[in-house]
This record gives structure tokens, C-alpha cells and sequence, in this order.
């Protein structure tokens, strides 16, 4: 889905282990990536860790991880770029220089969470966000933690800003399938709801939100309607399917259990496009019976700006 992030550290020194997860400091040369292939509506993809405690049974992040090690330790270490913030400064700068009246469009992040648990102690997110603020980009930010609220007087600043809370499930049994570290959908679906109600509406200032379900997994038939009905809070819902079994580009070390918890899963994975399209409808057809005003986007075209 995302192209490989060049490699930017030396010198990693494993100082600390957080909940169970090697902690690596690195100093990056380079923190905005250009944004290519699924994310290329974007200038940049910004990653202020590499790896993610969250460990998601399905991620495609962990085939991009430094080594086969890592790759199959998969959700049990992280490096944090600890000079992330000053490099930012630095790459803003120059790019205010280049393009004067052009905001960049900035993705935060591809391939990690930037509110992973970790992000309670080292606020590298937040360090990020106030450098940003300056040069006000598009900014949309990509996560499944409620640690984002914390953020709110930053959030509150940005003019043109969309915030993705991944909930692929309205199962919490589900949930504790495929990603049993992260935190529970009740707390999620709170989450965008304090965003949405506590981030202000000022004039000029365009701020969006959406509930990404990718990818879609399973979801009980006693759940659905109270998942679906929480939906109508966020002006995009986004869904992707599962990574295809053929599709061997982003066979993450992550993907055996992966693929075991879709066999658990027949009743759903048995018809994956019956599923995903018997999903997507429901969807649409309560939309609409309610004239909720929530676009229904898929793939790709979900993960941008507009
Ligand atoms: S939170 Fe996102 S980046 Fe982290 S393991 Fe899960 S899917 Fe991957």
C-alpha cells in the first residue's frame, strides 16, 4: 500500500523497554518522505516512529520493517526519531522557501500510529504539531488512539486539517482478535466524538473527520446497527478490504496469524465481497433512511484530503 521509507538512522541504541517494547533512539536525516503511490495526493507521509506497540495482526507496516528480526517482532519495538522535531523545522523551511504560497500536504503517518502508547512519555507527535502549525499544510492524521484528545489545543489551530480514527470492527471480540493491544472501539468511538464537539468551527478553517474501516473486518449481526449508528457522527467512512491472500507485495511477517483469524472467521471471510458488499450497503441504506450527511468512500480515494 505505502512505498518503502528510505532508510534515514544510524546508530541505533536500545536504552529502554516500554510495556514490553524495545525502545530505539535514532536520529533521522530526513523526517518528510515524499508521499508515492497509495498516498500520492499527498506532498509527504510523516513518521515519528518506526514500528508501532499496537502490533495489528493484519498490518502491512510491519513488511516494512528494518530487518527479517524485527519484521517478525512485529509490534515489540519501536525507534523513535528523537531529533524528528528540529529536522521538520528545517524541511518546512525550505519548503516554504521553494513553494511561498503553497501549503505542503502532509499524511501523519503511513506506517506507524504517532499516538501509539509510547507517545504519553516522548510527545513527538505533539512536538510535530506545534513545528507544523506555523506553516499551517493540509494536515490529516491517521489513528486508532484516544491519546490524540490530548492534543485538542494544537488540533484546534490547524486550518485545513482531517482526522482518520481507524475502527475496522463495531466488535470488541473482534477487536481483541486481530489487535488486541489497541484500545477498545467504546473508547474510539468516544474519541471522534470529543474531537468532532471540542475542536471549534471557525470561519475559513476546514476540518474533517473520518472513521477508516480498513481493513473491514468482521462484525457481529448484533453489532451492527449500534456500530453503523455511531458512524453518523464523521463526514467520511472510509472501507477497504482485507489484503487479498494472492497479494504477496505486503505479506507482513504479522500475515500467518493473520490469515488463521480469517479462518476463525468463515462465517465472514467465506464470501469476503458478499461480506464486504452486504457491509457496505447496510451502510448506505441507513445513511440515507437517516439523511446523514456521511460520504462512503473506499480505498485509495478514502485516504485523501477530499
Ligand atoms: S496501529 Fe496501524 S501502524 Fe500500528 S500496528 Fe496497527 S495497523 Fe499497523
Amino acid at each position: 500500500m505505502i512505498a518503502p521509507q528510505k532508510e534515514t538512522h544510524h546508530n541505533w541504541i536500545v536504552r529502554e523497554n516500554f510495556s514490553g517494547t524495545d525502545i530505539y533512539l535514532a536520529q533521522a536525516k530526513t523526517i518528510l518522505n515524499k508521499a508515492t503511490g497509495f498516498m500520492n495526493s499527498y506532498d509527504f507521509t510523516l513518521n515519528p516512529y518506526r514500528g508501532c506497540q499496537y502490533g495489528c495482526s493484519y498490518c502491512y507496516a510491519a513488511a516494512f520493517s528494518p530487518d527479517k528480526n524485527r519484521r517478525q517482532n512485529w509490534g515489540n519495538w519501536v525507534i523513535v526519531k528523537e531529533n524528528a522535531a528540529q529536522i521538520l523545522e528545517k524541511e518546512l523551511a525550505r519548503w516554504q522557501q521553494k513553494f511561498p504560497n503553497i501549503a505542503p500536504k502532509i499524511y501523519l503517518s503511513s506506517v506507524t500510529d504517532p499516538y501509539q502508547p509510547l507517545e504519553v512519555k516522548r510527545q513527538l507527535t505533539r512536538s510535530l504539531l506545534k513545528v507544523m502549525l506555523a506553516y499551517q499544510p493540509t494536515l490529516v492524521i491517521q489513528t486508532r488512539s484516544p491519546m490524540i484528545i490530548r492534543d485538542i489545543d494544537l488540533l484546534s489551530q490547524f486550518q485545513r486539517l482531517r482526522i482518520n480514527l481507524s475502527i475496522p470492527t463495531g466488535s470488541e471480540r473482534v477487536r481483541k482478535d486481530f489487535e488486541p493491544r489497541s484500545p477498545s472501539i467504546k473508547s474510539r468511538l468516544q474519541t471522534i466524538n470529543k474531537l468532532k464537539y471540542n475542536i471549534p468551527v471557525k470561519a475559513n478553517y476546514d476540518i474533517r473527520f473520518s472513521v477508516t474501516i480498513t481493513p473491514l473486518l468482521p462484525t457481529f449481526p448484533e453489532d451492527e446497527i449500534n456500530f453503523i449508528q455511531q458512524l453518523t457522527v464523521v463526514d467520511r467512512v472510509v472501507l477497504q478490504d482485507f489484503h487479498p491472500s494472492n497479494n504477496n507485495t505486503l505479506t507482513a511477517s504479522t500475515r500467518k496469524n493473520a490469515i488463521a483469524l480469517k479462518d476463525k472467521y468463515a462465517w465472514w471471510y467465506g464470501n469476503n465481497k458478499h461480506s464486504y458488499q452486504n457491509f457496505k450497503q447496510k451502510l448506505q441504506d441507513y445513511f440515507t433512511a437517516l439523511l446523514a450527511d456521511v460520504e462512503i468512500m473506499e480505498g485509495k480515494a478514502g485516504f485523501g484530503f477530499d
